[in-house]
């Protein structure tokens, strides 16, 4: 069997379909989107399909803006700075409130603006592993509160957090609202009427689209200070020559990941609890978050005794990917801060593997997975120093 990829939230395989529709884009209609001649126009029309599509996928109206940037990263930055520019820096409103389980672009931005006197707030998790509107109640001050920071879906533990009602809980307190939405596109619905959040950042590299480019939805009215000044893209809203290849690759990718969401909570939902079955048979083996409130393709599992790098590099020789946790923080061997911030102990933290499915993994795959977890945990459970 070839290799097998369970790291999808970390990234996942370009959909051929996109790669090739974003072909052409490199070596026949390369014009700069800006320039008058027809190099430049004749990717306009192709430009708009892209837009109309990412558009659509998340249900925005027209009078909204989507800007078009490099990845989540820089999205999640620009909504934070901005309203740290725009909302905090001269007024009394110094606060952000965001969570102790966000992605490092908001947790690490969070803290470069603490230090440039923003006043952050981490909220708790419950012990389902998720932030509740009752525990946002009870810090959301809206004579302080500029901005509630509050990820959509986690990247660890794949947990869904309840945004909907958050947001229209900020917006009756007159306070903004982001979320990051990187996990959640093409695996649960992300409908920016249905649920009114102020901005929304996503990444197409997390849906089957290229890296390198991401998006930012901002609601119409919403004042937004760019982070990269430079030319008039984007309505002046984020300098620099837009990725239309990029684009129109991330416009399909989009469209495709919400064609299949019907699949991904089916089949590869069927898959994953058939995976969590199976480690859920082995001893001494815990499963963090409730199936029902995780993102249909997640599972972050913890085999007590068994070290989580030892048990990736083992995955990894016999083929199969899998992580740690967030790929951004795979350098470090630090515990999981998602399951720290569970209030799962230390040990258990160090511990914890993360499975991420995708629209293309197979029966065979995780039959083969569960072969090879079930092997691998007995033979290091044999060699534990800790496990008896
Ligand atoms: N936010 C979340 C929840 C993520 O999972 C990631 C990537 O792992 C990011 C932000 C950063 O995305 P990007 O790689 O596009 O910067």
């Amino acid at each position: 069997m070839d290799r097998i990829y369970l790291d999808n939230n970390a990234t996942t395989l370009v959909d051929p379909l996109v790669k090739e529709a974003m072909e052409p884009f490199f070596t026949q209609m390369y014009g700069n989107p800006n320039s008058l001649h027809s190099f430049g126009t004749e990717v306009h029309p192709y430009m708009r399909i892209a837009m109309d599509r990412l558009y659509s996928g998340i249900n925005a109206p027209d009078e909204d803006d989507i800007l078009i940037n490099s990845c989540a990263t820089e999205g999640n930055n620009t909504v934070l700075k901005s309203v740290y520019f725009d909302y905090i820096r001269n007024t009394p409103k110094k606060r952000i409130i965001t969570t102790e389980v966000e992605h490092p672009a908001v947790t690490n931005t969070c803290k470069f603006l603490g230090s440039s006197g923003a006043e952050i707030v981490y909220l708790p998790v419950n012990s389902d592993g998720i932030v509740t509107l009752d525990i946002l109640k009870e810090h959301l001050d809206p004579d302080k509160t500029a901005l509630v920071s509050i990820m959509k879906a986690n990247n660890e533990t794949g947990l869904i957090f309840p945004v909907k009602e958050m947001s229209l809980y900020c917006r009756e307190q007159g306070v903004l609202f982001h979320t990051d939405a990187v996990q959640a596109i093409g695996k649960i619905k992300v409908d920016v009427r249905d649920t009114p959040v102020d901005f929304l950042t996503f990444s197409a590299h997390k849906f089957h689209g290229p890296k390198g480019v991401g998006g930012l939805y901002v609601r119409n009215g919403i004042k937004l200070t760019p982070l990269l000044h430079g030319g008039e893209q984007m309505s002046g809203k984020r300098g620099g020559t837009i990725n239309v290849a990029s684009l129109i690759g991330m416009g399909l990718a989009m469209e495709l990941a919400v064609d299949n969401l019907d699949f991904e909570n089916t089949k590869i939902r069927q898959l994953r609890d058939r995976l969590e079955d199976a480690v859920m048979g082995i001893k001494d083996t815990e499963v963090i978050g409730r199936r029902e409130i995780r993102t249909p393709n997640t599972i972050l599992v913890s085999f007590k005794g068994i070290e989580g790098e030892a048990f990736l590099w083992d995955l990894n020789r016999n083929g199969i990917a899998a992580s740690t946790g967030s790929a951004c923080a795979s350098e470090s061997l630090e515990a999981n801060p998602s399951l720290m911030a569970m209030g799962v102990d230390k040990e258990l933290a160090h511990t914890g593997i993360r499975f991420s499915l995708s629209r293309y993994t197979t029966d065979e795959e995780i039959d083969f997975t569960i072969e090879v977890i079930t092997k691998t945990v007995e033979r290091l459970r044999s060699i534990s120093s800790t496990y008896a």
